[in-house]
């Protein structure tokens, strides 16, 4: 697409710029200019060219206390400070000297007047009918507004057929049905009129960060082939309390201007946070939603103009802006399904030189849990491998490779493990792995290797898919604890001692069983009863308590009983397996990568 307005730069910037530079011209460069024409000597120096007949002209200056004098060439001027000398103008007169006092350049008073009073009363008039007629122009509604400030800067774009399109966005096929609705309407308004069915006025996406929630609203205009506004929430706040409101204002009168067209803005929870009247509340920002508020009220249904609003925060936004008639429809793009992850990665190999036969699904399993923005990432690390290799296309083995690298770093190049190390971090991986296949009897992972990554992690493990499922079992979740705590378990039945490396699992195996107990009413004491309410569940999800201190010490007895006893099942398992435990640990040890495939071979091994 392109973007066409650039906000012009009002007359008054021009004007202070030229101001600006002559002040400095006057500063700077007259002073170096005046010091480069006078020579600067000494007395006995004028003395003595006076008495050799090589003075000219000579000017007393008594007040400034210094003579300047010009040689007979008269190609420099000279300037010395005074010393009390009653024989000077004796000597000056005998040496035939030109010389004088102090020359008064009689001014007309008429033109001190002007400079000193008429001149600056002028200035100051026509500043103040400047910044008169701007503010009026503002109050009529023209398009200027004072220093350009209070103006939406928002992007503009046009021409959107050629931009992005619904086919460039791959999987998020209920957002897409969903907002192609807009796009009919967008082309054939009248269609809707004639029914009397009104348009949302506003749509809200939700989701995780990267999901394509931009690319959505883009695509949303290029369908259309509507101009497209885009403005980031943060945009609106600025330093002047108003100045939010003002660009609202702007906006909404361009895109009136403009319809049929949308309205984009992205982060809206920059703005639409909930106003919870405390005080030192941010006023600035709450002038600029209550004036959003009432734009959106202000223009009736089906003028064309259709708000297209991103968040990853639903839950942060006021209510007000929530209600129908506002942001009343809402749509979710959430994390892309294995079908979706293969095709993004397919949009996105188009842009790159790849191998044939490339295993899309293989890829896209392997990279669970990744966003759109990761894939494309991954897509460009291959990429960028290849070229480094000085390969002609990128191959499955870089996109395996990038995968690792956009999700763990890149990995460590000097092995700065130990051998102890080394072995405990096999050791540590395997227990996670073990405990899970026996548990579940399938293989539990793809792959894990013990190559360290410049993310910090030691080793890395890259779990099975899991398919869509939306549900987990009580025990599915114990038998998780279990699997987080396996590695622990391992370290402390083969080596007796525990280590570091287990931090994370910890933390892991707290957080689910927290949520058993607390949000998924999965303990026989508290029953169905949230303790905790989830917040920010598109932002890493933390939990805000509800309930009272003795509660929550109970809470957390339960928690450190349920992962104990998960902590000790792992250990048996382990035990009982401890042969396979050593075998798969060795073979880890020695290649540093296991596959989902070798590892149950070697489970399975008589
Ligand atoms: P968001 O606004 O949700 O944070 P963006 O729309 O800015 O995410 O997406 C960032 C980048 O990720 C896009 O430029 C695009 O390259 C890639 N991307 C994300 N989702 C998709 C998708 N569904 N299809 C194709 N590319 C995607």
């Amino acid at each position: 697409m392109n973007e066409v307005q650039t906000p012009k730069k009002p007359l008054i910037y021009y004007y202070s710029v030229v101001l600006l530079l002559l002040m400095l011209f006057n500063m700077l460069v007259m002073p170096w200019f005046a010091q480069r024409q006078v020579q600067e000597v000494d007395y006995g120096t004028f003395i003595t060219m006076t008495e050799e007949g090589q003075v000219a002209r000579a000017e007393i200056q008594e007040q400034e206390n210094q003579i300047i004098f010009t040689d007979t060439q008269g190609r420099t001027v000279y300037k010395t400070g005074m010393v009390p000398d009653p024989t000077l103008t004796e000597r000056l007169h005998e040496a035939g000297v030109q010389f004088y006092g102090e020359i008064i350049h009689p001014t007309s008073p008429l033109v001190s007047i002007f400079f000193s009073l008429i001149l600056p009363l002028l200035f100051f008039i026509g500043l103040g009918q400047y910044f008169a007629r701007k503010l009026t122009q503002r109050a009529v509604g023209e398009n200027s507004m004072m220093f350009g400030l209070g103006k939406s800067n928002a992007k503009v774009y046009v021409k959107s057929s050629e931009g992005i399109k619904f086919s460039d966005v791959a999987g998020e096929d209920e957002a897409k049905e969903n907002l192609a609705e807009i796009v009919d309407y967008l082309h054939n308004p009248g269609k809707y009129r004639e029914i009397g069915a009104r348009m949302p006025k506003g749509i809200l996406l939700v989701g995780p960060p990267g999901t394509g929630k931009t690319m959505l609203a883009k695509a949303v205009a290029g369908e259309s082939e509507v101009p497209f506004f885009s403005m980031s929430g943060s945009e609106f706040v600025e330093m002047f309390v108003g100045m939010g409101a003002s660009k609202v204002r702007d906006l909404f009168r361009q895109a009136k201007e403009k319809a049929p067209c949308i309205v984009f803005i992205d982060e809206i929870d920059a703005i639409g946070k909930k106003r919870d009247g405390q005080l030192g509340g941010n006023d600035e920002r709450e002038q600029t939603l209550n004036q959003l508020l009432t734009e959106m009220d202000g223009f009736e249904d089906n003028t064309g103009v259709v708000i297209l609003a991103a968040t990853n925060r639903p839950e942060s936004l006021d209510p007000a802006l929530l209600r129908p008639g506002r942001f009343d429809r809402r749509v979710p793009v959430e994390l892309p399904d294995l079908k979706g992850r293969e095709e993004i990665l397919k949009v996105h190999v188009k842009k790159i030189k790849v191998d044939e036969g490339i295993d899309y699904n293989r890829i896209a399993r392997m990279a669970s849990g990744a966003s759109g923005a990761e894939l494309a990432n991954i897509v460009n690390e291959a990429a960028l491998r290849a070229v480094r290799d000085k390969r002609e296309f990128a191959t499955q083995a870089d996109l395996e490779e990038s995968i690792e690298v956009v999700i763990a770093g890149y990995q460590k190049k000097n092995a700065i493990l130990t051998d102890e190390e080394k072995r405990i971090v096999a050791y540590h991986e395997v227990g996670h792995a073990l405990v899970a296949a026996k548990q579940t009897d399938s293989a539990p992972v793809q792959k894990i290797t013990i190559v360290p990554r410049t993310s910090g992690a030691l080793g890395y493990t890259m779990q099975v898919e899991e398919g869509n499922h939306y549900l987990m079992s009580q025990s599915e979740i114990e038998n998780k604890i279990a699997t987080f705590t396996g590695g622990r378990a391992a370290e402390e039945l083969v080596f007796g001692s525990i280590t570091t490396g287990a931090a994370n699992d910890i933390e892991q195996a707290t957080k689910l069983a927290r949520a058993m107990i607390t949000r998924y009413g999965m303990s026989e004491d508290f029953g169905m009863v949230a303790l905790e309410t989830l917040n920010n569940q598109y932002l890493g999800g933390d939990t805000a308590l509800a309930c009272s201190a003795e509660t929550q010490s109970r809470v957390d007895e339960q928690v450190m009983e349920l992962i104990a006893r998960q902590y000790e099942k792992a250990q048996r398992i382990l035990s009982k397996n401890r042969e396979k435990l050593d075998e798969l640990a060795q073979y880890l040890y020695e290649k540093e990568t296991i596959t989902g495939e070798e590892f149950m071979q070697i489970l399975h091994r008589e």
